[in-house]
């Protein structure tokens, strides 16, 4: 059992996957490929060898990096396995839902994923709306009120997410006037 921050990540044996656990509560999962099959399996899906690439791929990016359905597709247009866009969407769509990634809008209109991992490298995003540029930061506390809300009403939490819309200093300075 690993302790990180105020939060215990343990496997546990009637639950596929690793859970986040909050005040004794199973809050969030993170996915293994074998705990993504067995879910995938649960919920009627199977897991297809896309499936694994997808996962496998979003989990070996380099930290902050977002990638867009188009952005994955040239990506494993190189290797071994492409997958054709409507696939991409596809799945990201089904991995999104279930918890697997998080979809993003980083900027207007354009959807970004990236896996969704738990504490301690999950983060939220304060986002330049003029040039996108994207700086990810750790806040434990607005995790505990999504966990504590989500679990008040009942609801089995995914994912919890601050996006803060700023303006970067470097087009504040662009803006000024000269
Ligand atoms: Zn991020
Ligand atoms: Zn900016």
């Amino acid at each position: 059992m690993i302790i990180a921050n105020s939060f215990q990540i343990r496997y546990h044996s009637h639950l596929v996957g690793c859970y986040w656990l909050l005040a004794g509560n199973v809050v969030m999962v993170a996915y293994t490929p074998s705990a993504l099959k067995a879910e995938l399996h649960e919920r009627g899906w199977r897991m297809t060898p896309q499936r694994e690439t997808i996962l496998t791929t979003f989990q070996n990016l380099p930290e902050g990096r977002h990638l867009s359905a188009e952005d994955l597709c040239e990506m494993l247009k190189e290797g071994d396995d492409p997958i054709g866009l409507s696939t991409i969407y596809r799945n990201l769509k089904l991995m999104s839902r279930m918890g697997i990634l998080r979809e993003l809008e980083l900027a207007e209109g354009q959807k970004r994923y990236e896996i969704n991992q738990p504490s301690p490298y999950h983060h939220h995003h304060l986002i330049c709306v003029r040039c996108s540029k994207t700086v990810e930061f750790k806040n434990d506390s607005v995790l505990k009120v999504g966990a504590k809300t989500a679990e008040k009403s009942g609801y089995q939490l995914l994912d919890c997410q601050l996006a803060i819309h700023a303006v970067c200093p470097s087009c504040q300075r662009s803006i000024l006037p000269t």
